[in-house]
């Protein structure tokens, strides 16, 4: 098995396992889809960083023109370190934004604070006000809109904690109007994320895009609408049309937004990094217990929780194919909880101790969402370009585990 021109066992041998493997490639080729579809209309793509955040990534994106969507002060200064030139193309969502995260942004010259609360709104203000600088700012409204995704990840039903009543939204716009710190830059949405169908993306468009018109004619005219991310992929290894789904939903947006005339911001994260990577583990051993067969690796729910978290499906395949017959086994890590899975019951390939295993579309929420959990140092991580690998980030060492603590 490969990664570009890349032998993953060659990698593995290298760096070591777990490891992630990336593809800079379908990155940059993800990108250029987005970029290709809105080639029609005024539009900034700002890539979720809370996705993958490697700064190599990041990097890779920044030089091909992408802003970014932050969710904190932390991933500020990932943008910071990674691309500073791009600063200008950040938009800051989240739910709950500290005082010094907004000086920081606002100190930035970020493109616009994507604001969730009246309470927020007022902090904005105040940072601007003592900063002596114009916040933009968009409302990031709750359109009430369901989408089929797991209940973890949907986001946009008035009773999730995300965003504003888009029927107190008009309301709120008019009460800063004339405000010297605040400038009503946008209207921002973000319905969930793993999102497979373009059909609720239109419908929330729909619906800002009508809030957009009703702004106007009170003489608030938006400068930007962003479509907020959540556009799924495909985690069953089916051939999956990446470009006819961007293409389907740009022309859902696009038809939504009818006549606003400014600027389209998008914040795809998944979509994007998902498909590019891989998780490589090596087998430690094939147990059996009873009539269960478990194939333990030395990856474990640390380092890819999503089959936990979400009862994620990923396809897991041997990275050299070797003789014998496929078995239903549970894939599991070496966590000591029954929930460190990552395949239960599933037809598997044949696979012994020492061989190595490839966990498919791992490139969103993998490493961004690992932890230390068991005192495990976090994997390394490797970005192929062209048929060049490059370690982006070097295995964790017990040294970078313990050196915060006090005795
Ligand atoms: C998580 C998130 C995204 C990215 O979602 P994907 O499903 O990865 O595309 C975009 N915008 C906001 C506000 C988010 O919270």
């Amino acid at each position: 098995m490969h990664c570009g021109k890349v032998s993953l066992e060659g990698l593995a041998k290298k760096f070591g396992t777990p490891l992630y493997v990336y593809s800079g490639d379908q990155i940059v080729e993800r990108l250029g889809l987005f970029e290709a579809a809105l080639a029609g209309r005024e539009h900034l793509v700002c890539y979720a960083v809370k996705a993958n955040s490697a700064l190599a990534i990041l990097k890779l994106l920044a030089e091909r023109g992408a802003g970014f969507d932050i969710v904190s002060g932390g991933e500020l200064e990932r943008v910071r370190a990674a691309a500073p030139e791009a600063l200008g193309r950040v938009v800051f969502s989240g739910v709950g934004k500290t005082a010094e995260e907004i000086k920081a942004a606002l100190a930035a010259g970020i493109l616009q604070f994507n604001v969730e609360s009246e309470g927020e709104l007022a902090l904005l203000a105040q940072c601007a006000r003592k900063m002596q600088v114009k916040a933009r700012f968009a409302l990031r409204v709750n359109p009430d809109v369901f989408a089929e995704t797991h209940p973890y990840i949907s986001t946009g039903l008035r009773e999730h904690k995300f965003g504003i009543d888009i029927r107190k939204a008009l309301a709120m716009y008019k009460s800063v109007a004339g405000d010297k710190w605040l400038e009503a830059h946008g209207v921002s949405v973000h319905i969930g994320s793993q999102i497979r169908s373009a059909e609720p993306f239109g419908a929330a468009m729909e619906r800002v895009a009508k809030l957009a018109g009703e702004l106007e004619r009170e003489g608030i005219v938006l400068e930007t609408v962003d479509a907020g991310g959540g556009l799924g992929i495909d985690y069953h290894g089916g051939s999956f049309d990446a470009a006819a789904k961007v293409t389907e939903y740009a022309a859902a947006l696009g038809k939504a937004l009818g006549g606003f005339k400014g600027k389209l911001l998008l914040e795809p994260g998944r979509f994007i990094v998902g498909q590019a990577g891989a998780l490589v583990a090596r087998v430690l051993t094939v147990k059996r217990n009873g009539k269960k067969t478990f194939v333990i690796t030395d990856a474990a729910m640390n380092d890819l929780i999503r089959p936990a978290l979400y009862q994620a499906h990923h396809e897991i395949v041997p990275v050299r194919k070797r003789a014998g017959k496929r078995s239903v086994v549970d894939v599991v890590g070496p966590v000591c909880e029954t929930g460190d899975f990552f395949a239960r019951d599933r037809k598997l390939a044949a696979v012994e101790a020492g061989d190595l295993v490839a966990l498919l579309d791992a490139g969103a929420y993998g490493m961004a969402q690992a932890s230390n959990y068991n005192t495990r140092p976090r994997a390394a991580e490797v970005l192929v370009e062209g048929g060049k690998a490059r370690l982006i980030r070097r295995r964790e060492t017990m040294g970078d585990l313990l050196g915060p603590e006090i005795l």
